[in-house]
């Protein structure tokens, strides 16, 4: 047999896309590409926006027969983030991102800056926070932020590039500009912030500084001694090489970009991270973008509040004040604040919380607005059909491993099955969790986190089932296939035959025997029996006996007389012409 060429479907996307809408593209299940993202060490939910080439990655490694194509789109104007330059405020250190192609050393250069060894590779590979730092150069601070360490994680990292004030885009001078090179280019031109070049591995054979600057100049980034703007500094993570001038030149830059910020304002920035810590509780990493921070002070994020408690350093040293751009950690909230949740100093506790009262049912309005599409609006259908609820407990080591697992299991939902957290929440599973499975009749989901004994010996007492996955498409797997089992079974009907009456010989409340002649199919018994007369049903029986002649029958088939027995709940006055249609009925198990 000949063999079929492969005609790919070429589907149009934008520079990002959220990872629901290219699902839809894609025309499959939006948990099987979250499965493949994750797979891929990218937490993204179902909201989150990926870029043009992970999208690309993820339809290779789905295996799909698409070409994606990038659609043209009108560079939007963004709208910025960071600390304006007031003209009252005094000068603040610049905030700086460091982005690039993967392997181009991105790490490696922060690492060297910082003069830190960081351990690569945290457990599972999924960290998507951005952290930071902050070094002295000459008597000069400048603040580094530590976008995430997954190169596709698109969103995350624009939202870095809005708080930055610099991008220095790491190129390295053996491989040249790269795919993610030129899209964080385009990220870095798109939140319109200073951009340097640092040409990484210098020290490498095969490097070719010439190529690279060429290479810029066919991106519209002309280095300066060939006449352009572009600030170029080759550097060697490795030797060390060149990083005093490379910070030389943030300060220039800062310099001649005049960055201020008031220092006497009620302070106020970014959360730029947030996990729940051992015996500290919920712990945020926050950019002071103007004012000043004391320990404290009160302050509200979203919909979480509170008096700073601990104020340190990133490297957790404390501090009594933190002034702009710097980069802060802070104990004391009352709940997890969120990534991207503004912050602000207020004067009292009671604003605190009202604040933060406010911001969190507004937006648990939103909420409810935008989960319109899923949860609530399937309810809302359904108000009159029987949804079955699987009640849940998600846990999850870190904020953004539970957002995925809940986005892809919210996912799941249909007409009829639909999951239901009913808790969720960071750290281990406690005696409390299982409390509240055991009234609410729900199954806990564990991801990364430990079942303490104390939890293990309530849960098997209370018969609470808890599962635990270091895996999320296998936790997602496992839930999808419990809710199969919720699902009512699919109920087939299979025709048999049909019987148009010539005689009826017998007809009591319970029984009728009558003959006929069949016009198709073949008549088999046991079986339903629909007995019709014109477009009208007259009821639904039991056909139980068929005879052929004086003997009982098998099997009767077109075209052949034969007798059949019914039996009925109630009396029916069967006629001539009436038809008899005799059918099997199966409940068939169904899957998500
Ligand atoms: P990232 O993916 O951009 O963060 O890149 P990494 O910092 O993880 O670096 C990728 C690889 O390049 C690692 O094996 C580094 O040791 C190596 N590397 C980074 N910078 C240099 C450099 O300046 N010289 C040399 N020879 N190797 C480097």
């Amino acid at each position: 047999m000949a063999e079929a060429t492969t005609q790919k479907t070429t589907i149009e996307i934008e520079d990002l896309i959220t990872v629901g809408a290219l699902a839809e593209k894609l025309s499959i299940p939006v948990s099987r590409l979250i499965g493949e993202l994750i797979k891929n060490g990218i937490m993204a939910t179902v909201n989150e926006r990926i870029d043009f080439d992970t999208a690309q990655i993820m339809v290779d490694e789905l295996g799909l027969d698409i070409a994606l194509e990038r659609k043209q789109a009108e560079t939007k104007e963004v709208v910025r983030h960071k600390p304006e330059s007031s003209s009252k405020g005094r000068a603040r250190p610049p905030v700086v991102a460091v982005m690039g192609h993967v392997d181009h050393g991105k790490t490696s250069l922060l690492d060297a800056i910082r003069g830190a060894n960081v351990v690569k590779g945290e457990a599972g590979g999924i960290t998507q926070h951005i952290s930071a730092y902050q070094v002295d150069h000459n008597g000069r601070l400048i603040t580094f932020l530590d976008t995430p360490g997954h190169e596709a994680f698109a969103a995350i990292r624009e939202h870095g590039a809005l708080l930055t004030d610099i991008v220095i885009i790491v190129v390295a001078a053996d491989d040249g500009i790269k795919p993610q090179t030129i899209e964080a280019i385009r990220f870095a031109r798109k939140a319109g912030v200073k951009i340097i070049v640092a040409i990484n591995k210098i020290d490498k054979e095969g490097a070719d500084i010439n190529r690279v600057k060429q290479q810029l100049s066919e991106h519209d980034l002309l280095v300066e001694e060939w006449g352009g703007d572009t600030v170029v500094q080759p550097v060697s993570a490795k030797t060390k090489e060149g990083l005093p001038e490379l910070l030389d030149l943030i300060l220039l830059v800062t310099d001649i970009e005049e960055l201020k910020a008031d220092y006497d304002v009620p302070a106020r920035g970014l959360i730029i991270e947030a996990h729940i810590e051992q015996g500290r509780g919920p712990v945020a990493q926050a950019l002071v973008e103007a004012g000043s921070l004391s320990p404290g002070d009160f302050i509200v994020a979203g919909s979480s509040y509170a008096k700073i408690r601990n104020l340190e350093t990133t490297d957790n040293k404390p501090i009594k004040k933190a002034t702009p751009s710097m980069p802060v950690v802070i104990t004391g909230f009352k709940s997890l604040p969120e990534f991207g949740d503004e912050f602000e100093v207020v004067k009292n506790e009671k604003l605190a919380r009202s604040q933060s009262e406010t911001s969190a049912s507004s937006k648990q309005a939103n909420d409810g607005r935008t989960d319109m599409g899923s949860n609530e609006l399937i309810r809302l259908i359904n108000r009159d059909r029987k949804l079955t609820e699987f009640n849940i407990i998600v846990k999850a080591d870190v904020q953004g491993s539970l957002t995925s697992v809940i986005d892809s299991l919210k996912a799941l939902d249909t007409e009829e099955v639909a999951v239901r957290v009913v808790g969720s929440g960071l750290g281990s599973i406690s005696e409390n969790d299982v409390y509240l499975a055991h009234t609410s009749n729900a199954v806990i989901y564990g991801f990364n986190v430990n079942l303490p004994t104390s939890s293990k010996q309530q849960a098997s007492r209370d018969k609470v089932k808890i599962r635990l996955y270091k895996v999320i498409y296998e936790l997602i797997d496992d839930v999808k296939a419990e809710l199969s089992n919720l699902l009512s079974p699919e109920i087939v009907e299979t025709e048999l035959g049909r019987l148009i009456v010539k005689g009826i010989f017998k007809t009591t409340k319970t029984e009728i025997i009558c003959g006929g002649e069949v016009t198709k199919g073949k008549l088999t018994v046991p079986a339903l029996a629909r007995i019709t007369r014109g477009d009208e049903l007259l009821a639904e029986v039991e056909a139980v006996g068929l005879r052929r002649g004086p003997s009982e029958a098998r099997e009767v088939v077109e075209g052949e007389m034969c007798g059949i027995d019914l039996r009925t709940t109630k009396r029916i006055e069967l006629q001539e012409n009436d038809r008899i249609e005799l059918f099997t009925r199966e409940a068939v198990a169904r899957e998500l």
